[in-house]
C-alpha cells in the first residue's frame, strides 16, 4: 500500500503562498511588483498583522523590511525574539499606490487570505499593528488609541487566540511618546504567549446550557 504523505504546516503554508502569489481579486494586482504573502515561522506562537506592504516590501516580497520593520526588529529583540521566531503578515498582500490607506473593497477581497494564514499557523497570540488590522480582526470599529494594550480572547481561524492590539511601529517612528507606549505594550507579550486559553465550549455543553424553554420545543 502506498504511504500517505502528510503535508507539514510549512508545506501547506508555502503551497497557499503560491496560490496567493497570482491573486487578481482587486485592482492592486495591476500595480504591484509582487504579492507580499508573509514571512517567519509557520508554527509561530506569536503572529503580527500589519496594514499593507510599502515601497521596500513590494520590491523585496517580504513584510516589514523598511524603517517600520527595523523598529519591529528592535522591539522583538527587546523581548528576546527574532523575526524568525514569529510570523509577520499584513491585512493587504499588495502595495496600495503611494502607500495610501487600504480601501474597504480591497480589505474585503484580501481578508480570506489572512484568515487562512491564521488557520494554518495556529498562533496563540495575534498582535495587530495599528487601526486596520485591529478593526478587521476584532470585528469592531474601536480605534487603536482606545484599545492598544488590551488583550482579548477570541476565536480566529477556528481556534482560541489572544488578540493583542498595539500601535503600528510606523506611527511610533517619529513620536517618542508613542514609542514608549509601544515598548511598554511589547513587554507584556511573553506573558500573553504563556497564558492558557479557555478551549471553546463543546457543542453539547452549549446546547445543554440553553434555556429550558427552548428544550420544551422537542
Ligand atoms: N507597514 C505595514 O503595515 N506592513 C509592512 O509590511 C510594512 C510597513
Amino acid at each position: 500500500m502506498a504511504a500517505v504523505t502528510e503535508l507539514s504546516r510549512g508545506d501547506e503554508l508555502r503551497a497557499f503562498g503560491d496560490v496567493v502569489s497570482t491573486c487578481t481579486r482587486c485592482a492592486l494586482a495591476q500595480g504591484r511588483t509582487q504579492v507580499v504573502f508573509g514571512s517567519g515561522a509557520p508554527d509561530a506562537d506569536l503572529m503580527f498583522v500589519g496594514e499593507a506592504p510599502g515601497f521596500h516590501e513590494d520590491k523585496q516580497g517580504v513584510p516589514f523590511v523598511g524603517a517600520a520593520g527595523k523598529l519591529l526588529d528592535q522591539l522583538l529583540a527587546g523581548i528576546g525574539l527574532a523575526r524568525e521566531d514569529v510570523y509577520i503578515a499584513n491585512v493587504l498582500k499588495c502595495r496600495p499606490p503611494g502607500n495610501r490607506d487600504p480601501l474597504p473593497d480591497e480589505i474585503e477581497a484580501c481578508e480570506s487570505h489572512l484568515w487562512r494564514q491564521i488557520e494554518l499557523i495556529e498562533p496563540r497570540v495575534v498582535a495587530t499593528l495599528g487601526n486596520f488590522a485591529t478593526k478587521l480582526l476584532s470585528g469592531k470599529p474601536t480605534g487603536i488609541t482606545r484599545v492598544h494594550g488590551q488583550e482579548q480572547e477570541t476565536t480566529l481561524g477556528g481556534r482560541r487566540v489572544l488578540l493583542y492590539p498595539i500601535y503600528h511601529p510606523a506611527a511610533a517612528l517619529y513620536t517618542p511618546r508613542m514609542l514608549e507606549v509601544l515598548q511598554s505594550d511589547f513587554r507584556r507579550i511573553p506573558e500573553l504567549i504563556g497564558r492558557a486559553l479557555e478551549p471553546p465550549a463543546p457543542l453539547l455543553a452549549r446546547v445543554s446550557a440553553e434555556p429550558a424553554v427552548q428544550l420544551g420545543l422537542f
